[in-house]
């Protein structure tokens, strides 16, 4: 029996309590989120670790602890997720490594620099202003640049 064929096999009613299990989940961290000034666009998502213990000895312990565990998570995972897509941060940068705006990779180091985009793990990669220019918009862009009066200089995003 492969695995699909296993997944498949799982009784109506269950298949049931488990959508039912993940809309009320979901019910709650829509909860939380609105709680923390999130507004929902449809287009938050966030992954949520549950840790399930299924033995018997100490299972009311066990569970509270892991229920506590999964509540603190969640109101982590909503109250960074509000913050970071809701609430203006002016001159920071949403990390998708640490899935936050508040983190010290979101500021810019210096005054002068500007996001450059991304570094592979999802941190936000900073440069200043004159070496973006020379690095990401070539020659022409630089020529550019200082051909141009001070006011019509070329706009980065962000600016
Ligand atoms: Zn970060």
């Amino acid at each position: 029996m492969s695995e699909t064929t296993r997944r498949r096999a799982v009784p109506e009613p269950l298949r049931r309590r488990a959508l039912d299990v993940y809309q009320r989940l979901r019910a709650l961290a829509l909860d939380l989120y609105r709680a923390s000034g999130g507004r929902p666009d449809g287009a938050e998502t966030f992954e949520l670790p549950i840790t399930i213990e299924l033995g018997r000895a100490g299972m009311r312990e066990a569970s509270a602890r892991h229920g506590e565990t999964m509540l603190r998570d969640l109101v982590r995972k909503t109250e960074d997720l509000a913050a970071s897509l809701l609430a203006f941060r002016p001159g920071r940068a949403y990390c998708f490594f640490c899935q936050s705006s508040s983190c010290a990779h979101s500021e810019p180091p210096t005054a002068m620099s500007v996001l450059a985009g991304y570094v592979p793990t999802g941190r936000p990669r900073w440069l200043r202003r004159r070496r973006l220019l020379r690095t990401t918009r070539g020659d022409r862009a630089l020529s550019v640049a200082r051909r141009a009066p001070r006011r019509d200089a070329p706009r980065l995003p962000g600016e």
